[in-house]
């Protein structure tokens, strides 16, 4: 079953060689999440091989730039590649209005519904269920309202103990009801207990998605144990003032966060373009925080 998400952009404000603004897709169970849209967004997904006709869903964190301007190029293309499902967006609700200026002035008719479903940043709330996972907002603080996203993956199903299963023989077709729970009588009069053919399923796992927000701890309640926390590091320690003025975090205090909250890895991304190379930035927050890697664009991370 896949929990994954492929970084498309880890690179703050503006575009540098190699870098571009926040983008990721997440991966549920063959289901498909845009985590972001940052400008050149689309051409990240051909780049990767990835089709944005699979996308049904995009999550938008807030309304600077870098987080948002790649989405009207990529609903345009979408229909002009004759989409017709619908598509959801989840974003503060000023966006709906400019995307239908800019539909509107460049005469665009979508083929398709945009199901669009306003989030305010003032406390945390499911917004998204489905049969495979839940998705909570994260009230960060950053200099316009900001949210960040937790997707918890629903409990998976029993797992079946399979070789004690054909040493007595159970056929496989009984296995599914074992998996929901269920004890079970077969045909021959034999009563099946389920605690003692199958065990509990992993815990199921979360990914937070924080950017951007400075690290005052205001939010830390909601991602605390996450498996995988991604998080914004726009900023070297040595530039707090400056993360501090602009709202961000620094490498440091990301490493902080993933350590004070439990996390089981940290993604750090978001990256400043005064930074040619990165490793500076990962040592500082490996400093605090050894799990933690670099949210390099291309690699798909398993959550
Ligand atoms: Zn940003
Ligand atoms: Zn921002």
């Amino acid at each position: 079953m896949k929990f994954e998400v492929t970084i498309l952009g880890s690179s703050s404000a503006t575009p540098v060689f190699n870098r571009n603004p926040t983008a990721q897709l997440l991966n549920c169970k063959d289901k498909f999440y845009l985590i972001d849209c940052g400008e050149g967004t689309q051409q990240q997904l051909i780049r990767f091989g990835l089709k944005a006709s699979k996308i049904d869903v995009a999550f938008i964190s807030h309304l600077h730039g870098d987080h948002y301007f790649g989405l009207v190029g990529l609903l345009s293309t979408m229909n002009l590649n004759g989409r017709i499902k619908p598509f959801q967006i989840f974003a503060p609700a000023a966006l709906m209005e400019i995307l239908e200026i800019q539909f509107r002035y460049s005469e665009t008719n979508l083929r398709f519904e945009i199901d669009f479903c306003p989030i305010t940043a003032d406390e945390p709330r499911i917004i998204f269920q489905n049969q495979d996972m839940t998705v909570e907002t994260i009230i960060l603080n950053h200099r316009i309202p900001c949210t960040g996203f937790k997707f918890t993956e629903k409990k998976r199903l029993r797992k079946v103990l399979v070789e004690k299963l054909e040493k007595d023989n159970v056929a496989p077709e009984y296995y599914q009801l074992l998996k929901k729970g269920m004890d079970l009588t077969l045909p021959d009069g034999r009563v099946l207990m389920n605690e003692e053919y199958t065990i509990d399923s992993d815990e199921p796992k979360s990914y937070c998605y924080c950017s951007d927000t400075m690290a005052d701890g205001s939010y830390l309640d909601s991602i605390r144990n996450c498996t995988m926390l991604y998080h914004e590091a726009t900023f070297m320690d040595d530039m707090i003032e400056r993360a501090n003025v602009t709202h961000h975090t620094t490498a440091l205090q990301a490493g902080r966060v993933a350590k004070d909250v439990g996390a089981g890895k940290l993604l750090i991304g978001h990256f400043s373009s005064r930074y040619k190379t990165l490793l500076p930035l990962l040592e500082e927050a490996q400093g605090v925080f050894a799990n933690t890697e670099l949210a390099l664009e291309g690699i798909t991370f398993t959550v």
